[in-house]
């Protein structure tokens, strides 16, 4: 194992508030086990000093840091460039510095894809359901867009509050209330259904999202993309039909991993990582530190 030197690069994440994130034990998992000269740190960052905060990692020469709430939007008119991910997305969630220019990337479009791809499940020419219409559901539905979905549906609770927020995704995504028979007709043809709401997240992990399982295809592949709990009351409900299903610990690393690639051009071990995040996540469910 590497120490932290005078050679030592900086990595690390921005946020407010920082305490409760995975990401430092996970990247820093990986980077022992790359036996990279990096070190990882939890940045606290209120927003009112975001724009010194980012000159500042600049100044210092950090590699690179992971942006997470609330600053993935209000970053990105900070940096000197944003790539198309982070573009479309509307959020930035990694930044890299190349010799002080600071580079937008979003890799939670790659997270989310890599959940299917490690299933098995291939997007393009295919039908989705996503329920929910929020910041995760724009890096979802940007990544079955771009991997060439056959139809998008989203389902929400409030159809015009969603158009209004996915106003730039109006040509490849219908918009339907989750109540309505359009919906229930959509979600008879799809073949990936997407939660991206929270119901049935910890501590609320009674509730789920309105699917009638009576209605999806026996063949559809269920994606929950909430990581705690593992298995929510949708995937529990999900697999007893008989449905293939995934959670959302995949997403989480794989866009960990990206991250990390992006800055080190070394591609991690991603069940390193997987192993430290849900250590991490045990410890916390048990009352451990933050
Ligand atoms: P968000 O921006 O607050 O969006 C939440 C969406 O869910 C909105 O469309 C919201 O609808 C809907 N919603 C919330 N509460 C609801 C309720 N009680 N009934 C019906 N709809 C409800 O949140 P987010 O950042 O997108 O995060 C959503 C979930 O994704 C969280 O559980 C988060 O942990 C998870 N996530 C996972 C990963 C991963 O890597 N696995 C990454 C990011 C997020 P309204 O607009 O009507 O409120």
């Amino acid at each position: 194992m590497i120490g932290v030197s005078g050679t030592t690069k900086n990595l690390g994440v921005i946020g407010w508030p920082i305490a409760h994130s995975l990401s430092p034990a996970m990247q820093a998992a990986a980077i022992r086990a790359a036996g990279l000269d990096y070190a990882y740190i939890a940045m606290p960052v209120r927003p009112e000093t975001l724009p010194a905060a980012v000159e500042g990692l600049r100044s210092l020469g950090f590699r690179g840091f992971n942006v997470t709430i609330p600053h993935k939007s209000a970053v990105m008119a900070l940096l000197d460039e944003v790539d198309e991910d982070a573009r479309r997305i509307g959020a930035v969630n990694t930044v890299v510095n190349e010799n002080g220019r600071l580079l937008g990337h979003n890799t939670d479009v790659t997270g989310f894809l890599r959940g299917l791809s490690r299933q098995g499940v291939t997007v393009k020419g295919k039908r989705a359901v996503v329920l929910g219409a929020g910041g995760a559901a724009r890096a979802v539905l940007w990544g079955l867009i771009r991997e060439g979905a056959a139809g998008i549906v989203v389902g929400v609770r409030n159809a015009a509050k969603a158009r209004e927020a996915l106003t730039d995704f109006a040509a490849d995504v219908e918009i339907l209330s989750w109540d309505g028979d359009a919906f229930a007709g959509a979600l008879a043809s799809s073949d990936i259904l997407v939660n991206t709401t929270p119901l049935g997240m910890t501590p609320k992990t009674g509730e789920m999202p309105p699917v009638d399982w009576n209605r999806v295809q026996k063949e559809i592949f269920v994606y929950d993309i909430i990581y705690t709990p593992g298995c929510t009351r949708f995937l529990r409900e999900a697999k007893a039909q008989g449905h293939r299903v995934t959670n959302g610990v995949a997403m989480l690393v794989g866009q960990g991993a990206e991250a990390l690639s992006l800055w080190t051009g070394v591609q991690p071990d991603e069940s390193v990582m997987e192993q430290a995040l849900l250590a991490a996540l045990s410890e916390k469910e048990n009352g451990g530190r933050a």
